[in-house]
């Protein structure tokens, strides 16, 4: 399987303008690149901006999990879909800690996102720095919750993001995780979806590493002889085209 890597452009930039030349240079900074699997998430007033593209597909940041009706601000599976949407984060830490979103509401997005035919992107982990004991359990939570109930077959082709909140860009003291950490918790989280789903399923579920990930150190994370993290979600540094090709160039070339 190819790795993949996702541009998260959160609530970036303001303007269509500004969105349409953000696409258009990580398109160009992306010519050439073979053998990575990249998808950008843009705000969702853009996705319609970018569809044929085939340098990249296109990535929702959210979604609802009714189809259409009276639910005022929602957007539904049915309408990213029909953008050409591939994939869909769902559970980010910001949507937990602004929003409120809990592991009930994360199962249903889940569930919605699979009917329509689209692959979830699940972000685990933790939200501080804790004990080795601590960080396994949390993540072993959240996963079966997020899993909950919904039938083994339908979750082939899903991606687990390991986010841990204290290593993104954006939270106080931000630092990246160590390369060997992320490397554990990729074989743990394989491990428990083993357990979970089965081997047959596990085995067509991609593991990525989001947290401060920039071009120096986007290709530590990626293990060639091993199956650790298979890609990497960028947040802050996908709003800098030239930085964002450097860094999915480091994944093409790391896994050769
Ligand atoms: C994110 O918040 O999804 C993320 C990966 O952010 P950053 O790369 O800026 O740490």
């Amino acid at each position: 399987m190819k790795p993949l890597v996702i541009a998260n452009w959160k609530m970036n930039p303001t303007t269509e303008r500004a969105a349409r030349a953000l696409f258009q240079r990580s398109r160009r900074s992306l010519a050439g690149v073979r053998g990575v699997e990249v998808a950008i998430a843009p705000p969702f007033p853009y996705l319609g901006l970018a569809r044929g593209g085939k340098a990249f597909r296109l990535c929702a940041q959210d979604v609802f999990w009714e189809a259409s009706g009276p639910y005022t601000g929602e957007v539904s599976p049915a309408m990213l879909k029909d953008l050409g949407v591939r994939h869909v984060l769902i559970g980010h830490s910001e949507r937990r800690r602004i929003f409120g979103e809990d592991d009930a509401t994360i199962n249903r997005k889940i569930r919605a996102v699979l009917r329509a035919g689209m692959a979830p992107v699940i972000a685990v982990g933790e939200e501080h720095q804790e004990s080795e004991e601590v960080v396994p359990r949390l993540i072993a939570h959240q996963l079966s919750s997020a899993l909950a109930g919904i039938p083994r077959r339908a979750l082939g082709g899903v991606v687990i993001a390991y986010e841990p909140v204290w290593a993104l860009s954006t939270s106080a003291g931000g630092k990246p995780d160590t390369p060997d950490e992320a490397t554990r918790r990729a074989i743990y989280i394989r491990k428990l979806l083993v357990k979970i789903l089965g081997s047959r399923i596990a085995d067509t579920i991609r593991i990525i590493y989001g947290g401060s990930v920039s071009a120096e150190n986007a290709a530590d994370y990626l293990c060639a002889d091993i199956r650790g993290m298979e890609g990497l979600l960028v947040g802050g540094a996908s709003l800098r085209p030239r930085e964002f090709g450097a860094i999915v160039r480091a994944v093409a070339n790391a896994r050769h």
